[in-house]
């Protein structure tokens, strides 16, 4: 079976209504036709400054949200990134053959550094997409399913699997870029022109999967609308309305038009109840889900052991062929 890969930052107190929606739902729908492999990048995590015992307890909790989401361990392969060395160890390879003129055109460390400059940014973040092509390339997969933002990234791994085979022999598999399609792309709900993110949406802005409920149905009451009444589709004149009745489409599986005409002639209020009544009958078993998980952290932390013994399986026997190829002797 095709291989996919793919995997979230545990960068934020839990994942949201994007991640899920853009995201993990598609994950969860690949385990059917793919071997697949989902991990937590925690390596990545640390391009920009974390508390300690916070990454820890975030590195926890994804993996977490990732199996009550719908993520099968006796399917998937399930594991953190700083328990398989093999991801630092190609990565360190890839990072010689890249060039630096091709590594300052990524742009997200651009925008990730904008703020307190490039002076300031770590050199860890500026070769992320090293790393990150180093993740995909161990295990060889066809697919790796990702958003649009990530598109860039990806390219640059196909790029330095070309080169790698062109220079050393055949290697690596090139992989594709499996971007989801427009719509999985979820707002901010204060700010709908733009998506809803981990790090860039304020408290209000976001639908968080641990969130209580009462705080869910109280953000999406409060989301941005506009000033006239009408329930309409339109992007770019009505983003707040749009942004809901995507939402409320992607969960109920009701084609946008025939919502439409269901609100003809009804209030906002009713369109932000019925959301927040979809969102939290989805996300709320999944919540419950994940509190049960983190109540037996060891056995969590065993499920991930277990991931990390599998994922090395694929890894190191990658490595082992990077390593000969590029010439470096044996250890024994
Ligand atoms: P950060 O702000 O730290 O970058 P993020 O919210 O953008 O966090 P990521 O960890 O970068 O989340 O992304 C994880 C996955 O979720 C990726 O596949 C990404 O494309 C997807 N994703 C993130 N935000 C959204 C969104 N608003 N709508 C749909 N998909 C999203
Ligand atoms: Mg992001």
């Amino acid at each position: 079976r095709p291989r996919v890969l793919s995997g979230m930052q545990p960068s934020g107190n839990s994942l949201h209504l994007g991640n899920y929606l853009g995201a993990l739902v598609n994950w969860v729908k690949t385990q059917h036709d793919y071997q697949t492999l989902f991990f937590i990048p925690d390596m990545h995590a640390i391009t920009v400054a974390q508390d300690p015992a916070q990454l820890r307890e975030r590195t926890r909790k994804t993996a977490a949200q990732y199996i009550a989401g719908g993520i099968d361990v006796d399917k998937s392969i399930l594991f953190v990134q700083s328990h398989v060395p093999e991801h630092a160890q190609l990565a360190w390879v890839l990072n010689c053959i890249t060039g630096f003129g091709e590594a300052s055109r990524m742009t997200q460390f651009k925008d990730k550094s904008a703020k307190g400059g490039a002076e300031a940014a770590s050199v860890g973040l500026f070769t992320y997409p090293v790393l990150m092509a180093a993740d995909i390339l161990l295990y060889r997969p066809q697919g790796v399913p990702v958003g649009d933002d990530q598109r860039q990234h990806v390219e640059l791994a196909r790029d330095l699997a070309k080169r790698f085979n062109h220079r050393f022999g055949e290697t690596f598999t090139v992989p594709e870029a499996f971007i989801q399609k427009e719509g999985a792309r979820i707002y901010d709900l204060q700010n709908p022109t733009a998506k809803m993110s981990k790090s860039a949406s304020g408290p209000n802005g976001l639908i968080n999967l641990m969130d209580d409920p009462k705080v869910t149905a109280k953000r999406i009451k409060s989301a941005v609308t506009d000033a006239d009444t009408v329930i309409a589709h339109d992007r770019e004149n009505k983003p707040g309305v749009t942004n809901l009745l995507e939402i409320l489409s992607t969960l109920t599986e009701k084609p946008i038009q025939s919502l439409v005409a269901d609100y003809e002639g009804k209030m906002y209020g009713h369109l932000k109840a019925d959301v927040s009544e979809a969102v939290v009958a989805r996300i709320e078993p999944i919540r419950s889900r994940t509190l049960e998980l983190l109540d037996d952290p060891g056995e969590l932390d065993r499920l991930l052991a277990q991931g990390a013994a599998k994922a090395r399986g694929i890894a190191a026997e990658t490595l082992a062929d990077v390593y000969a190829k590029v010439g470096f002797l044996p250890p024994m």
